[in-house]
């Protein structure tokens, strides 16, 4: 998102008639507007209650100490979470509710709402706001997070407050049922205005991986233990914070890794990625004794296409290509970007023999006539356009019955892409005794 976050009048001052927010469907700006209303609407009730609004020294210091811990966190990682929040485009779970959650189970309602509030707009200021996320998503976390902290709070409650002795296991169940109360609650909300903003993402777009839910719970059980230890030795909580740290340095490391195996023009593997994934695939089939194959494809004649419409229409391409090709595999089958316009498919778990080999040449068909088919509308200097008359050239070959490794069958599978495009481009050839030419359809 390349535009401000939040927009402001030519005098400077905000101007909400251009927030973003409204560039949202009305379905989804009534939750989220709903969800904020409901968020203030808790803190006042707590306000509203006999002694809600009145708090001891005890839990204002409390407070800001909680605050504060948050701000030096934030600061001794904001490098860190900045990546992984550009990584990240549609995970909200940060590592600062290990301060947020433990404020919750500790303080009244509406303190703890006063940490949220100041945690978040510290966070806004170094995170988010360099990392160009929306100003309206922001406060629709921050509200969210207020929610589940109320729900976590009462939960603690429920259970007659955190444990204080050594055989008080309803408080422990008291933290156990906060943590999922305070996961669920925000995953909800979360998903629910991202099921109301975008057609259907998939279900892992809308409640998260499981590694970042994990860690969320992993993060929330670390704010459970500095809320109990704080009950004992308030001093105790600044050892949360090394951990924390670690686990922040560990997270990335995974998103760095995605990162680095992906290639950025179509999101498919990169060569090297698709290499070490693919030897490994091998290797399994030939442990499990079935056979594996793959398939080099070659766009034909892509200069043309980049001469006629320019390299950025070419780029276009690719990547439509690259959605043909994922499409038209299984799951379980490795597409990868090979360089250039050449990709790589590995089919793994093949049938024996004669089906294999007949499966082989069908998948490599059908990825062939899928590109042959494919129209890709192209931004261009000269207007708007639709690139079609694509085609692809495929090589193919099999384990075991081409070679014993990677490298073998790939060198086989290369011989049949140059035997291919020899052939007249649009073919396919695969490796074995009997070749049946391919239908050729009108040449690209
Ligand atoms: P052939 O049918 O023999 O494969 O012809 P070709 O034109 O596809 O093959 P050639 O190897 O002559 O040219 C490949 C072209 O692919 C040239 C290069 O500019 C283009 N290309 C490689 N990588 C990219 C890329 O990332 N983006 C774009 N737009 N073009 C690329
Ligand atoms: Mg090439
Ligand atoms: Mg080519």
């Amino acid at each position: 998102m390349e535009e401000p976050a939040h927009s402001h009048s030519p005098a400077g001052r905000p101007d909400p008639a251009g927030w973003e927010l409204w560039r949202l469907p009305a379905r989804a700006v009534a939750l989220v507007l709903a969800v904020e209303a409901g968020a203030i609407a808790s803190v006042m009730t707590h306000l509203a209650t006999p002694d809600g609004a009145t708090f001891t020294g005890e839990a204002l210091a409390l407070a800001a100490f909680l605050t504060l811990l948050s701000v030096v966190h934030t600061e001794l990682a904001t490098g860190i979470e900045r990546i992984r929040r550009r990584a990240a485009e549609t995970s909200y779970f940060d590592l600062s509710s290990v301060w947020t959650f433990a404020a919750a189970l500790l303080l009244p309602p509406a303190l703890a709402a006063a940490v949220i509030a100041v945690v978040y707009l510290h966070l806004w200021r170094r995170v988010w706001r360099p990392a160009k996320v929306s100003l309206h998503r922001h406060v629709y976390t921050t509200a969210t997070v207020v929610l589940a902290a109320g729900a976590a709070h009462a939960a603690v409650e429920q259970a007659g407050g955190l444990p204080a002795t050594p055989d008080d296991v309803a408080g422990v169940a008291g933290i156990a049922l906060a943590v999922l109360l305070y996961v669920v609650v925000n995953t909800l909300l979360v998903a629910a205005v991202i099921a109301l903003t975008s057609e259907w993402p998939g279900l892992r777009a809308l409640v998260g991986r499981l590694d970042d839910n994990a860690l969320e719970v992993a993060t929330l059980c670390m704010g459970g233990l500095a809320a109990v230890a704080i009950g004992s030795t308030p001093w105790l909580v600044a050892l949360v914070l090394p951990p924390i740290l670690v686990l922040h340095r560990a997270v990335l490391v995974r998103h760095l890794e995605e990162a680095a195996s992906t290639d950025s023009k179509t999101g498919l593997l990169n060569s090297a990625a698709w290499q070490a994934e693919a030897a490994r695939a091998l290797r399994r089939a030939q442990r499990a004794r079935g056979t594996a194959a793959v398939l080099i494809l070659d766009l034909d004649h892509f200069k043309l296409v980049n001469d006629a419409h320019g390299h950025l229409a070419g780029d276009d391409v690719l990547a439509a290509v690259a959605r043909e090709l994922r499409e038209g595999v299984r799951d379980g089958d490795l597409v990868g970007r090979f360089g250039g316009e050449e990709f790589v498919v590995l089919l793994a778990d093949l049938p024996p023999g004669a089906l294999g080999r007949a499966e082989v040449r069908s998948v490599a068909e059908r990825l062939r006539r899928l590109v042959a088919e494919l129209d890709v509308p192209v931004c261009t200097p000269d207007g708007n356009l639709t690139i079609a008359g694509l085609s692809v050239s495929v090589g193919g070959a099999s384990v075991p019955a081409d070679g014993a490794t990677l490298d073998q069958v790939l060198k086989v599978a290369d011989a049949n892409l140059y035997a291919a495009k020899r052939g007249g481009r649009n073919l396919v050839r695969i490796a074995g005794p009997v070749q049946i030419p391919a239908p050729r359809t009108a040449a690209g």
